[in-house]
């Protein structure tokens, strides 16, 4: 059933360790079955290689429900933890299937990094703008189609993001096919793809649908709610609104040929309007629940991914709001270049941050419908 080649070193065996060690308890106790497709998956095995942990691990949605449920849990001589052990472990996978393997260390110290790539994109845009133009025409009032590319060459503006872009790309396929390879998971048929892809759409298991009662995830103080469910959809179909609109302003651009800004009404504002305020509200509220979170569930390591990802993604979207609100004042090349930085970064650090998690997810999902389907 499991890899037996260890394609990918984990940088902490002892995180692979300690998901087989309480999967070999969980597998005998079986208390948990129903919770989530975690134990179903653990079921379907009898020895966990740090490929098979590694797929557990990422098909865990770290609601808690059972530590609380644990009878087992500390402080019991078990020491059972399953969160936090595939928490822990999920993280590090993260670093093992980054591609190339030397900026894996990136994630080690994301929260920081993040905010010095952030800080290159800032002052790399500024800086090509003050280069290109004069600090007049930098702080002047720009009105019309075209007003955006007065600061910086559109050629200049999009071309940045578009080779980004092409080598995070690669880089996610990369580390998909490591995490692929390294699970051992196996394609199950369109069936299967329909099946994951109805689950990451509508996020059922944060919902805890699977439960039968559909009340969501427990708080720290053990209370359901569907809160984490509908903040990240509020992410994900914010981010895709946002996606989308950056998309049609490309077409109205090249089939059109229309330059932006484009007018407050017409489609591509108001999807990006639309889809970054809900971005905005997606990620505060990820910000809150994970403040929420019960520490005991939290990963042991500490690598601030979680919060510098939620961070860039609302900076992003919050900035590009701003951006929309001054663009016809003085205060528009100072705010684009704020919001073109902001968006360079995330580019540059997607393949190095918390955005694997919903590609390694989806396939920890695929896998688990293939399994299913035997
Ligand atoms: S988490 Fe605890 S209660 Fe649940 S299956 Fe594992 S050992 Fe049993
Ligand atoms: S934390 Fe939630 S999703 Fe993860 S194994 Fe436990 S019950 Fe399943």
């Amino acid at each position: 059933m499991s890899s037996t080649v260890n394609l990918v070193k984990l940088v902490e065996q002892g995180a692979a360790d300690e998901v087989a060690r309480v999967m070999q308890i969980c597998n005998a106790c079986r208390y948990c079955e129903g919770f989530c497709a975690v134990f179903p998956a653990m079921e379907r095995r009898r020895t966990f290689s740090t490929g098979d942990a590694a797929y557990l691990a990422n098909l865990c949605h770290h609601c808690g429900a059972c530590y609380h449920a644990c009878q087992y849990a500390p402080p019991h001589e078990f020491g059972v933890n399953v969160p936090q052990a595939l928490a822990t472990l999920r993280e590090d996978s993260y670093i093992a299937y980054a591609w190339p393997g030397p900026l894996a260390g990136l994630f080690r110290r994301n929260g920081l990094v993040v905010v010095l790539v952030l800080m290159l994109g800032l002052a790399l845009v500024t800086g090509a703008m003050l280069a290109m133009i004069s600090p007049q025409l930098f702080w002047g009032a720009h009105i019309g189609e075209g007003a955006f590319y007065v600061l910086m060459p559109h050629y200049v503006m999009a071309g940045i993001p578009g080779f980004i872009t092409a080598f995070s790309v690669v880089a996610l396929i990369q580390g998909w096919r490591r995490y692929w390879r390294h699970t051992g998971a196996r394609w199950g048929g369109f069936t299967a793809l329909r099946g994951a892809v109805s689950a990451l759409a509508s996020l059922r298991h944060l919902g805890g649908e699977h439960t039968g009662k559909g009340e969501g995830c427990p708080g720290p103080d053990e209370t359901n709610s569907r809160a984490r469910q509908y903040y990240h959809h509020a992410t994900f179909y914010g981010f895709m609104m946002c996606f989308a609109a950056t998309s049609l302003a490309t077409a109205y651009h090249y089939i059109l040929g229309r330059e932006a800004p484009y007018g407050y009404l017409e489609p591509p504002v108001l999807l990006g309007t639309v889809g970054g305020i809900i971005l905005c509200i997606g990620t505060a509220g990820l910000f809150y629940e994970k403040q929420r979170m019960a520490t005991a569930v939290k990963s042991v390591r500490e690598y601030g991914m979680d919060y510098a990802f939620i961070a860039i993604l609302f900076l992003v979207s919050f900035t590009g709001l701003v951006l929309l609100a001054v663009r016809e004042t003085s205060f528009m090349g100072l705010t684009l270049a704020i919001h073109l930085g902001a968006v360079y970064a995330f580019f540059l650090i997607m393949p190095y941050s918390k955005f694997v998690h919903g590609l390694y997810r989806f396939a920890a999902l695929l896998a688990d419908e293939g399994e299913k389907q035997g």
